[in-house]
């Protein structure tokens, strides 16, 4: 089992569509995936079905009420599992400031800890800040993947997202793990879409998955009928991006864990 958690301070450049669409795709090819929705804003948890008015079980009661973890679980219809979110989970970000230093960034991975093995992977959609609750994540995380908008400004933040990163990785969990950069919203037709993908695969070299997410309508109308792009309409351009991302992650994580365990045998 892997914890991955989709991050980038700036909003609205594809991380929650990344996580509704990612954890469908591999559901799709088999996976037992969990979805942790880690953003107040509940988006991921809208775009999966949910009506967050309604949820009563939330990521947010979890760190409060005594009950044990399978009650905050839903099984989604697009085929993945969630812990929904709610607007309440801003509050958090006040309330863990007054624990000790350690608790404080430790406290989801507790959580994810008392799930132990039950799915192939756990995809935790992130808030748009670095704040603790994005700490938190990052802590909770094997790796993490960076998804960036192919746009003017895209690399701007990039360095305040790898500083922390960095810090994360030198104080807390020296392991954490860059599992890809995910090129979004490209362009085609956008000679700009070309330069800005040139320019963060010269900033993060092999990284750079080689799906790109092109910019697709249906990947945007999709939330409004609280689905997945791969079960609103699975043959768009968007919904093949996605199943293509799941193929090569799968792929990734494979090559990963055989690296792993010949690093193992020699030493
Ligand atoms: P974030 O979670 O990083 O804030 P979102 O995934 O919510 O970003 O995306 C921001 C907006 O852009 C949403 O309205 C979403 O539907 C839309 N969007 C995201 N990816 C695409 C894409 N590849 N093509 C078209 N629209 C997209
Ligand atoms: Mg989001």
């Amino acid at each position: 089992m892997k914890t991955i958690s989709i991050f980038n301070q700036k909003g609205g450049v594809g991380k929650t569509t990344t996580v509704v669409n990612l954890a469908t795709a591999l559901s799709k090819l088999g996976k037992k995936i969990l979805v942790i929705d880690f953003d107040p804003q509940a988006n991921t948890t809208t775009g999966l079905g949910l009506d967050k008015s309604k949820v009563e079980k939330s990521i947010y009661k979890m760190f409060y009420e005594e009950d044990s973890f399978e009650n905050y679980i839903v099984k989604t219809e697009d085929g993945a599992y969630l812990i929904p979110s709610e607007n309440a989970l801003s509050g958090l970000e006040v309330e863990l400031v007054s624990l000790d230093e350690r608790e404080r960034l430790t406290m989801l991975s507790s959580i994810i800890k008392e799930i132990g093995d039950d799915f192939d992977l756990i995809i935790i959609d992130c808030p748009p800040s670095l704040g603790l609750l994005s700490l938190n994540a990052l802590v909770a995380s094997d790796s993490i993947i960076i998804p960036i908008q192919t746009e003017y400004y895209a690399l701007e933040g990039v360095s305040e997202l790898m500083n922390t990163y960095k810090s994360i990785k030198s104080s807390v969990k020296e392991d954490l793990e860059i599992e890809g950069v995910l090129l979004c919203m490209f362009d085609g037709r956008c000679k700009l879409s070309y330069e800005v993908v040139e320019e963060v695969k010269s900033y993060f070299k092999s990284k750079v998955f080689k799906t790109m997410i092109p910019r697709n309508i249906k990947l945007a109308e999709a939330p409004s009928y609280g689905k997945s792009v791969i079960v609103y309409d699975e043959k768009s351009k968007g919904a093949r991006a996605y199943l293509n991302l799941a193929s090569e992650l799968i792929e990734n994580i494979k090559k990963e864990s055989k690296e792993k365990e010949n690093f193992k045998k020699k030493t």
